[in-house]
C-alpha cells in the first residue's frame, strides 16, 4: 500500500453510479468544518485475504493501494503486522473528505498474534496521545485529528461464528474504538447460511460482553424515512458485504460486481449484499462516530492518563501557560487563560458525567 496522498474527484450528480454521498455531510455539521473539510479515519482489521482493501476501494471509489504486492503465504506467516495509514482526499460538490484508511495486513496469520494486537492498540493510543499533546498546546484550533473514528472488524465467512482470536481482540479494542462488525465475502454464502452466521456472530458478541458501535436512537421529531433507515441499518448488523474492483456489464449497465458462472453478484445491489447499507451507515453517522470517539473513547484514554498523573503533555501545557502568564503583565490575558482552563475543566467534568451515565446504561 502506498502512503501517498491521492486526489480523487467525483461527479456531483447523485444519480450516476460512482457517487459516494458524503456531499450531504454539511447538513450534519457546522459550516466551518465544511470549509476545512472532514477528517475521518477508518481502520480495517481482519485476516489477510478477507477482502479488506477491495472493500475499502469499492467504498470510496478509489484505489488506495495501487502498488501493493500481495505477499505469499510463507511471507505472511513471517510478517509482523504493519500498520499502514494512507490518506485520500475525495471531493464531492465542493465538500472535501480527507479520509485516512488504516490497514492492518497480516493480522491473524501468525501463530502468535500478541505482537499484532499490540501494534494495532499502540497505533490507536498513539493517535490519542498526539491529540492530547496538540490539545494541550497553544495552537489548539488547528489540530489535525488522526484519531481512529471507526474500525471495520472483518469476520471470516468460512467459520461458524467468531474465532477465539476475534473475541479476544474485539475485547481489547472495544473501549478504544467504534467497532463495526462486517462479514467478509458474503457472496460465497447462501442466504440461509448468511443469516445463521449473522445471528451467531451477534449472539457471541453479546455473550462475550463485546461493545460494538451502537447507532444512536432517533429523536421523535426526526422524519419517518430517516427513522426507517436507521431501523433497517440496526437490523442489518453485522453487515454482510462483498467488494469488487471490476466493472461488469449487466443489462446494459456497468456495475461493480463479481462474475460467477451462474451470474453476477452486484456490490451495490441491496438484494445481493449489505454494501450500500454499510456505506450509508458510515456516511450518515460519520459525525456521530467522531463524537463517540471524542466523547467516550478519547475521554477514557485522557482520564486514565490524568489518573495516572503522568500527563506530560498536560504538564507541558501548564508550563507553557505558566511561562506565558509570567512573561506578560497584562492582567486580562491572564484572566483569559484562566477562563479557558476553567471552561476546559467544566467540559471534562461534563464528559466524565456523560461517560458515567453511558456506562450505567450498559448491561
Ligand atoms: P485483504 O488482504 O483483506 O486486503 O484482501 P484483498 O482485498 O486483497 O482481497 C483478497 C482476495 O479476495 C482478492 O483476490 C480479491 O479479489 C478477493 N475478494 C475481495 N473481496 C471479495 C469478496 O467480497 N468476495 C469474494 N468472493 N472475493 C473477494
Amino acid at each position: 500500500m502506498s502512503g501517498d496522498n491521492n486526489k480523487h474527484s467525483n461527479s456531483s450528480n447523485p444519480e450516476i453510479p460512482g457517487y459516494v454521498g458524503f456531499a450531504n455531510l454539511p447538513n450534519q455539521v457546522h459550516r466551518k468544518s465544511v470549509k476545512k473539510g472532514f477528517e475521518f479515519t477508518l481502520m480495517v482489521v481482519g485476516e489477510t485475504g478477507l477482502g479488506k482493501s477491495t472493500l475499502v476501494n469499492s467504498l470510496f471509489l478509489t484505489d488506495l493501494h495501487p502498488e501493493r504486492v500481495i505477499p505469499s503465504a510463507s511471507e505472511r506467516i513471517k510478517q509482523t503486522v504493519r500498520i499502514e495509514p494512507s490518506t485520500v482526499e475525495i471531493e464531492e460538490r465542493g465538500v472535501k473528505l480527507r479520509l485516512t484508511v488504516v490497514d492492518t495486513p497480516g493480522f491473524g496469520d501468525a501463530i502468535d498474534n500478541t505482537d499484532c494486537f499490540k501494534s494495532i492498540i499502540q497505533y490507536i493510543d498513539e493517535q490519542f496521545e498526539r491529540f492530547l499533546r496538540d490539545e494541550s498546546g497553544l495552537n489548539r484550533r488547528n489540530i489535525l485529528d488522526s484519531r481512529v473514528h471507526c474500525c471495520f472488524y472483518f469476520v471470516s465467512p468460512f467459520g461458524h461464528g467468531l474465532k477465539p482470536l476475534d473475541i479476544q481482540f474485539m475485547k481489547m479494542l472495544h473501549n478504544k474504538v467504534n467497532i463495526v462488525p462486517v462479514i467478509a465475502k458474503a457472496d460465497i454464502l447462501m442466504k440461509k447460511e448468511l443469516s445463521r452466521l449473522k445471528k451467531r456472530v451477534l449472539d457471541e458478541i453479546e455473550e462475550n460482553g463485546i461493545k460494538i458501535y451502537q447507532l444512536p436512537d432517533c429523536d421523535s421529531d426526526e422524519d419517518e424515512d430517516y427513522k426507517e433507515q436507521v431501523k433497517q441499518l440496526k437490523q442489518t448488523i453485522p453487515f454482510a458485504v462483498c467488494g469488487a474492483n471490476t466493472l461488469i456489464e449487466v443489462r446494459g449497465r456497468k456495475v461493480r460486481g463479481r462474475q460467477y458462472p451462474w451470474g453476477v453478484v452486484e456490490v451495490e445491489n441491496p438484494d445481493h449484499c449489505d454494501f450500500v447499507k454499510l456505506r450509508t451507515m458510515l456516511i450518515t453517522h460519520m459525525q456521530d462516530l467522531q463524537e463517540v470517539t471524542g466523547d467516550v473513547h478519547y475521554e477514557n484514554y485522557r482520564s486514565e492518563r490524568l489518573a495516572k498523573g503522568t500527563v506530560s503533555a498536560a504538564n507541558s501545557r501548564n508550563n507553557a501557560v505558566a511561562s506565558h502568564v509570567q512573561s506578560t503583565d497584562d492582567k486580562s490575558e491572564k484572566d483569559k487563560i484562566l477562563q479557558e482552563k476553567e471552561a476546559e475543566l467544566q467540559r471534562m467534568q461534563k464528559m466524565l458525567a456523560q461517560m458515567h451515565a453511558q456506562l450505567k446504561q450498559q448491561p
